[in-house]
């Protein structure tokens, strides 16, 4: 899931909208960012308890632009975006500290880290907070700049380039950026002149192409929910090119099951082929008008054992 911004699941008895309790179950648990709305501290309460309510044995959980207490160069330098002042390391402690990481809580800002699961599956994952500016709000950089692919022979020799860049295949299982790349599931709509725009990121596409994870999960862009697999392009492929198909979901199962399913395990019908494929996910629950319409995704995938 992503873009939350500070809602919690509607009440059981809701049948109107699939984001309710329970929450699907899950070995893990991913969330792409806009925890809130504005990185209050009672906003993040209400987020980190969704998170212990789940019994998911893991949550990585990483934030998005609007959860500015969490990026604090940027809170510190915005006084003006502050309001109330917020205490940033109780918020900090309370994704980090002994209650946080015994529910299983893992907070990402920026980097790799790899996981393995009681039932001996293993993962890597890249997360990422941080996309194009806009608006300026938190996490964000500008968009000439290039934070997800590794530095050329100049850069390198100056000790430029990004801190974080991502792996190419096979390093990296699954992304969990907050933004999207560029020209998939990333159109903003009513934007005046810039009607239906690609919002995403060119640099974040290029690295993907070279990472090719079996998912990339994000959010940041609303109107974008939903759930596409690449076919990326190969020599042994004869039209060349890089084919995004669309995953059709029924409206009325998703909001009976709460969730919007999908299997590319090998019990499922149609197995992902790491390398060759990667499933993309906009993740957003909230939708345009910010109220809370979308479902989880929930993802049956196959990883290998530790
Ligand atoms: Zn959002």
């Amino acid at each position: 899931m992503s873009d939350t911004h500070n809602r919690k699941p509607f009440d059981s008895a809701d049948a109107q909208h699939a984001f309710r309790a329970p929450l699907p179950d899950a070995d893990v648990l991913l969330h792409a960012g806009d925890l809130t709305g504005s990185g209050k501290r009672h906003e993040h309460q209400a987020q980190v308890e969704m998170f212990m309510e789940h019994p998911a044995e893991l949550k990585v959980v990483i934030p998005g632009n609007h959860d500015i207490t969490l990026d604090e160069p940027y809170y510190n330098s915005h006084p003006w975006k502050h309001g109330t002042p917020q205490d940033l390391v109780a918020i900090r402690e309370m994704y980090s500290g002994p209650k946080a990481r015994q529910a299983g809580i893992v907070l990402m800002k920026e980097g790799i880290q790899s996981f393995q699961l009681k039932n001996g599956a293993k993962f890597t994952l890249y997360a990422s907070a941080y996309q194009p500016e806009f608006c300026d709000w938190a996490f964000a950089y500008k968009r000439t700049e290039d934070r997800f692919n590794p530095p050329s022979a100049v850069e390198r020799l100056l000790g430029q380039g990004p801190a974080n860049p991502i792996p190419s295949h096979p390093h990296i299982d699954i992304m969990v950026t907050h933004g999207p790349p560029f020209g998939i599931m990333d159109s903003v709509v009513g934007f005046g002149a810039r009607m239906n725009a690609s919002a995403g990121c060119q640099h974040l596409l290029r690295a993907v192409k070279r990472c090719k994870p079996r998912i990339h999960a994000f959010g940041h862009i609303h109107e974008g929910w939903g759930a596409k697999r690449m076919k990326w392009a190969s020599d042994e492929r004869a039209d060349g090119e890089d084919q995004l198909i669309p995953i059709v979901v029924d409206r009325g199962e998703i909001l009976e099951r709460r969730g919007a399913f999908i299997d590319i395990s090998s019990s499922g019908s149609s197995q992902l082929q790491w390398g060759q494929e990667t499933l993309f996910v906009n993740a957003s629950i909230m939708d345009v008008r910010y109220h809370p319409r979308n479902a989880p995704w929930v993802v049956d995938l196959e990883l290998p054992r530790g």
